[in-house]
């Protein structure tokens, strides 16, 4: 028989919150390679405080989490939309992470997110919150992690835009855990579904549409 493949990270009996206020306990999960997951959960069920625990910026109160020896992460949430350089471009941004890279490869790069052009060239302030959520996105795409975490990252766009940052999510080859609320993103992007509810994290089998 096939060995299985050694999970990219791990939890066991984890517990998480803020304070004694806790939001997660007793969490089992395992994330393999290549795995497309998306968290479902109404509003304030703990997705974002899963994708936190899982990202290494939040501890764990208790239990433990294993990641894969090299496994790369790369995280996206709002309130790193604030974390851009304002005086900087779109493309100065992405110069600064690869300088040897010809500009032309870079501009196709972030024509992929929207910024075609002169938008490539703009200063990110006054940024508009969707202008900013792609130039965020486009930086931790382009970094290729092993593991892509996302926390409502459709939440500020628009249609045309919400379907570039799904095709370059179908182009990515890593793994990738999405917490949305937006369906067509997670339908095109993810095939395997966790709910985040009661302070559990379970598969969930049933529709989407529901
Ligand atoms: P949403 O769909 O609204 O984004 P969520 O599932 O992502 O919800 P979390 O942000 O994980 O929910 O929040 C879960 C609970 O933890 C909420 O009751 C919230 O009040 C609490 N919480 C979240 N962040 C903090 C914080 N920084 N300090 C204290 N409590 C927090
Ligand atoms: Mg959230």
């Amino acid at each position: 028989p096939k060995a299985l493949p050694n999970p990219l990270l791990k939890m066991e009996n984890v517990q998480a919150g803020y304070a004694d206020n806790i939001i997660l306990s007793q969490i089992k999960f395992q994330l393999l390679p290549g795995s497309r997951i998306g968290l479902l959960g109404r509003n304030g069920a703990g997705k974002s405080t899963l994708i936190k625990l899982l990202s290494g910026s939040m501890p764990a109160q208790s239990g433990d989490i294993w990641y894969a020896n090299g496994v790369s992460l790369g995280y996206f949430a709002q309130h790193q939309l604030e974390t851009l350089r304002p005086q900087d471009s779109p493309l100065q941004h992405l110069v600064r992470l690869d300088p040897l890279v010809p500009e032309q490869k870079l501009r196709d790069f972030l024509g992929g997110f929207g910024f075609h052009g002169d938008k490539a060239l703009e200063a990110c302030a006054p940024f508009s919150g969707g202008e900013k959520a792609r130039l965020v996105l486009a930086l931790i795409v382009y970094q290729r992690p092993n593991l892509l975490l996302l926390d409502e990252p459709t939440n500020h766009l628009d249609l045309d835009m919400r379907e570039a940052i799904v095709m370059a999510l179908q182009e990515f080859e890593g793994a990738i855990v999405i917490v949305s609320h937006d369906r067509h993103l997670l339908s095109s992007c993810t095939d395997e579904f966790y709910l985040v509810a009661n302070g559990k994290v379970a598969p969930f089998d049933g529709d989407l549409a529901d």
